[in-house]
């Protein structure tokens, strides 16, 4: 069997998208598991659309979700741009097959021939035998194109609805469609897996690979992604930047797994896999045609799984870029494993940890309001009092603070709430007998105090 040859073309023209990323995701899964080849192309031929660092940035997110180019199975960057020549020559021996022709009608003699802007192109140039001009590609008249496709099954275009497209434009400048299936041919493409977007451009293309005397590559056009109204996902509307959720402190093995769910499933009711098992399981044939839904929650709880089973060493490495580089790592420590089973994403991590670190807590307002109206001061006195006394560990100061509020005809939850946001800051956060233990004992009074004469005012 022919080595499978997949590529992934990312235009270069803004933040990767999640999008992206599970086309990508797909391609790799097929070219892992066939150990056949992968090839990024960076598709820069628009060139004022096309920023160097938008490319940098395809490139660190790959290597981010693990396609990276130290792979045997990677191959390229390869660079559109730098085959305009092949480009060139594909239109020539286009135009010298007779497959090709020479067109000057502009687009208002094209309207008053056929009396509507939005008709096609009428094939007034096909034979008059010019010499310049733009080349538009010969279509057939009669009959369909068909395009064979592994998602969407045998998709049928009549060929009397399509144009005699352009290929390259008068100055010689090749088109996109044109660019596009020369490089596929000349870099051996033998699966093309992309966004359903581009399944016209696949009628284009099932007609170009052959006049260029190539067969057409097995086609699997993916589903389009949709946001919760099942809009399809924009970089206006929704968050789609990759590279939002790596800063936000998604897991990249987690945003794997769920990306590889957009559209496909390994069977079975088990959704959190990693990639090493899913790859023996990926299957064209298995991905779905009907939209996918993006289900941020979703992701985020598969994040918050993906968190949980980390070693606690790696946990705290990871969690490193989170926190202020003056915390002190040790303190950290301490408390990471109680983190580590409450937050979703990794940039949580800071407002469950800083108040060991900081100061005094960052208040949140509503929680104190909350937490300071459903318990009387009386219970942050009376803890205060014996704070000095106790033995400094997290069972005795929950011990006394059940007495204190006993005392006050409340139980332990609602008698932990002042206490909590005077030392924390918030309703939220870490146990809280655990936390004072390691905040201490003199910063644990100060706070209570402190809290005590805001309260007093
Ligand atoms: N450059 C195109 C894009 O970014 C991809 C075209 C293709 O995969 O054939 O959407």
């Amino acid at each position: 069997m022919t080595e499978v040859r997949v590529r992934f073309a990312p235009s270069p023209t803004g933040y990767f998208h999640v999008g992206g990323a599970r086309t990508a995701l797909f391609n790799w899964a097929l070219a892992e598991q066939t150990g056949g080849r992968f090839i990024l192309r960076i598709e820069d031929t628009d060139a004022a659309r096309n920023r160097p660092e938008w490319t940098e940035g395809i490139i660190s997110a790959l290597s981010w979700i693990g396609i990276s180019g130290t792979h045997p199975a990677f191959e390229g960057p390869y660079f559109q741009s730098a085959f305009e020549p092949q480009h060139r020559e594909a239109v020539a021996k286009l135009l010298a097959g007779g497959l090709a022709y020479y067109c000057d009608c502009t687009r208002e003699a094209l309207e008053a021939r056929t009396g509507s802007e939005h008709k096609g192109y009428d094939g007034h140039c096909r034979d008059r035998g010019l010499t310049s001009g733009a080349v538009r590609f010969r279509t057939p008249d009669e009959g369909v194109t068909v395009v064979d496709d592994v998602i969407r099954g045998r998709v049928e275009f009549p060929n009397n609805a399509q144009d005699d497209f352009v290929i390259a434009r008068s100055d010689g400048s090749p088109l996109y469609v044109l660019a596009n299936a020369v490089d596929d041919i000349t870099q051996g493409i033998t699966h093309v897996l992309r966004g359903e977007e581009h399944l016209s451009n696949a009628a284009k293309q099932q007609l170009l690979w052959p006049a260029l005397g190539a067969t057409p590559p097995v086609w699997a056009h993916l589903p389009v992604i949709v946001n919760e109204q099942r809009k399809k996902l924009s970089k206006r509307r929704d968050k789609v930047a990759l590279e939002a959720y790596r800063a936000e402190g998604y897991l990249p093995e987690a945003m794997v797994n769920y990306l590889m769910l957009l559209g496909w499933g390994p069977g079975g009711d088990r959704e959190i896999m990693p990639w090493s098992e899913m790859v023996p399981l990926f299957k064209l044939e298995n991905i779905n045609s009907a939209s996918a839904f993006f289900d941020e929650k979703k992701l985020r709880a598969f994040n918050a799984e993906y968190i949980r089973m980390l070693p606690l060493e790696t946990f705290e490495e990871r969690c490193l870029p989170f926190l202020d580089p003056e915390w002190d790592v040790e303190t950290f420590s301490r408390v990471a494993p109680l983190a580590q089973t409450r937050i979703s994403v990794l940039s949580e991590i800071t407002q469950y940890v800083d108040f060991l670190f900081l100061k005094e807590p960052v208040f949140d307002q509503a929680s104190w309001d909350k937490a300071m109206k459903n318990a009387p001061v009386e219970i942050l006195g009376d803890y205060l009092e014996r704070l000095e006394a106790v033995s400094w560990d997290p069972e005795s100061l929950k011990q006394m603070l059940e007495e204190v509020g006993a005392a006050h005809g409340l139980k332990l939850a609602k008698a932990q709430a002042p206490v909590r946001v005077a030392v924390m800051g918030r309703a939220v956060g870490l146990p809280l007998f655990e936390s004072l233990e390691v905040l201490g004992r003199e910063r644990t009074i100060d706070r209570i105090r402190a809290a005590l004469s805001r309260l007093r005012g």
